[in-house]
C-alpha cells in the first residue's frame, strides 16, 4: 500500500528534523515530488536554500541526501534523525560519481 501523501511529509519531516520543511507535490506524471527547505538559511537570506527532487523513493533518496549534506556543511551544531544516515549519503554520492565515469 502506498502511504499517503501527507504521512510522507510528516515521515519526512520528522526525519529531517527541525530546521527543515518538507512539501510533497504531484508532478503531470502524479509521482511525488519532495521539495524541502531550509528554515535557517531563508530566514537570513532573501533566497532560501531547497532542494527539489522528482520521482517517488528515488526522490526521497535524492532530496534527503542534498537536506543531509547542507545539514552537516552549513548547521553543524544542529541536530535532526537523518544525519545518522549521512555515512550512508557520502556512499551513494561517491557511487553516483564513480557510475557517471
Ligand atoms: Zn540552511
Amino acid at each position: 500500500m502506498v502511504a499517503s501523501k501527507a504521512a510522507r511529509e510528516r515521515k519526512a519531516a520528522s526525519e529531517a528534523g527541525t530546521l527543515a520543511r518538507v512539501r510533497i507535490t504531484l508532478d503531470a506524471a502524479q509521482q511525488f515530488v519532495y521539495t524541502i527547505s531550509c528554515t535557517a538559511c531563508s530566514a537570513r537570506d532573501d533566497r532560501p536554500w531547497s532542494t527539489y527532487r522528482p520521482g517517488s523513493d528515488n526522490g526521497y533518496m535524492a532530496a534527503m541526501d542534498r537536506w543531509i549534506f547542507h545539514l552537516h556543511e552549513n548547521h553543524r551544531d544542529t541536530e535532526a534523525p537523518c544525519l545518522a544516515y549521512l555515512g550512508a549519503a557520502q556512499q551513494r554520492l561517491h557511487e553516483r560519481r564513480e557510475g557517471q565515469r
